[in-house]
């Protein structure tokens, strides 16, 4: 076996393609392969795949897996037919994707680097510009979500997260059975969910079918919802429904603090759970003799408690346990803490609905920290298009075997 029949064996190259030269350079240490074809070769059409004839040909370049620690490239002769039918065009060389620089394997061995870190190492690593990088992760990222099926998709989740500095989101829709995203869009307004209702329909999907969704109370979501999810019951996530009543709690302790300095420093004590207080924590609210103190601070921490203590409730027992709540809550002569349970009451529906629906947007927590933490490690990214990616491919779920392995 000589060096071409080697190379052709390795690279599996097939007729009519044989490798025809190779040079190596040694300082840069450099691989080039020359592929060539036989005169009189034929080709198919890359449109109706009939057997054609090359009409002219242009010499391109493609950057390949490297050759042990050296760059190497393949270039290739490569013909435009004239098909009878269909005129003159480009065949598809069996190594690489039409107008890709790149062979399919060296595209393949990036998306495997980019599962692990962020494209900028990653285009360090392999010694490309990273926009170069950025069109492989865009065009396999959309090659695998346009065959996505979403058919089977009932049960809906949606959030925003932080994209870039300022007031910049992109709004995420998450199928909760099978814990993917489905949906990355900028912006957190009600065309978001009108944005998703399409995509989900150009996936197989039925935004008719969708029978539950979870969300937080903005009246943006909440809209999009009910207008493009006609038949879904709406879930507000129990997240967002805590974190309403606890930001009563920190509002009523900021108000009392010029009065009482011995609130100061004193923030996580009223607004984590109990379970996650440190050791210091624990002693500060053990100072504070809850059952005793007069504090507005005290009396909202244990208004917060029993509201969240709802969802301990047998499902039958809830709406009575929100009615007690709210009577006390509306009674406690503390204002934020008034405004927090009438906001609750006109979410109500909505909040108990989880006694049926159990829903949640927990998932979507998980995927938001997991997306910022990649995107911290980034250090951002350039375009919304580029973090979208980044989300699909953290936690779409992504099917993309028509890589090369
Ligand atoms: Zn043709």
């Amino acid at each position: 076996m000589n060096e071409n029949e080697l190379f052709q064996a390795a690279l599996g190259i097939l007729p009519p393609w044989l490798v025809d030269h190779c040079d190596f350079t040694v300082e840069p240490g450099r691989l080039d392969i020359y592929l060539d074809f036989p005169r009189g070769s034929t080709f198919p059409c890359p449109v109706c795949s009939a057997a054609a004839k090359a009409y002219d040909t242009d010499t391109l370049t493609w950057r390949h897996l490297n050759f042990f620690e050296h760059q190497a490239y393949l270039h290739a002769r490569t013909p435009r037919v004239e098909c009878s039918c269909c005129g003159v065009h480009r065949v598809a060389v069996p190594w690489a994707r039409p107008d890709s620089g790149f062979t399919l394997l060296f595209e393949a061995f990036v998306m495997k680097l980019v599962q692990g870190m962020p494209v900028r190492a990653a285009a360090r690593l392999v010694g490309e510009h990273d926009t170069l990088l950025w069109r492989i992760v865009n065009h396999y990222v959309d090659l695998a979500r346009s065959q996505a099926d979403h058919s089977r998709v009932t049960q809906v989740g949606m959030d925003e997260t932080a994209a870039r500095r300022g007031q910049n989101y992109v709004s995420l829709f998450v199928d909760l059975k099978e814990r993917k995203v489905l949906f990355v869009t900028p912006g957190k307004d009600s065309a978001t969910v009108a944005a998703f209702a399409q995509d989900l329909t150009a996936h197989g999907g039925d935004p008719q079918a969708v029978a539950e969704v979870s969300l937080d109370m903005s009246p943006a979501f909440v809209k999009g919802a009910t207008e493009q999810l006609p038949n879904a019951s709406i879930t507000f996530d129990k997240f967002h429904v805590v974190g309403l009543v606890n930001g009563a709690v920190d509002e009523v302790r900021r108000l009392e603090r010029k009065e009482h300095p011995e609130l100061t420093g004193s923030r996580y004590v009223w607004l984590k759970n109990l379970a996650n207080l440190t050791a210091n924590q624990k002693d500060k609210l053990a100072a504070f003799d809850l059952t005793r103190s007069h504090l507005k601070t005290a009396r909202a921490y244990q208004i917060r408690l029993a509201f969240q203590d709802l969802y301990n409730q047998p499902p039958d027992q809830a709406k009575t346990y929100l009615d007690k709540w709210y009577f006390w809550a509306t009674h406690s002569r503390i204002q934020p803490i008034i405004d927090a349970a009438k906001s609750i009451r006109r979410h109500q529906d909505g909040i108990l609905r989880w006694f049926t629906s159990r829903i949640n947007n927990g998932i979507l927590e998980g995927i938001n920290s997991l997306v910022q933490a990649a995107k911290a490690k980034a250090r951002g990214y350039r375009s919304n298009r580029n973090f979208a990616s980044i989300i699909y491919l953290i936690a779409g779920k992504l099917n993309l075997s028509p890589l090369p392995t």
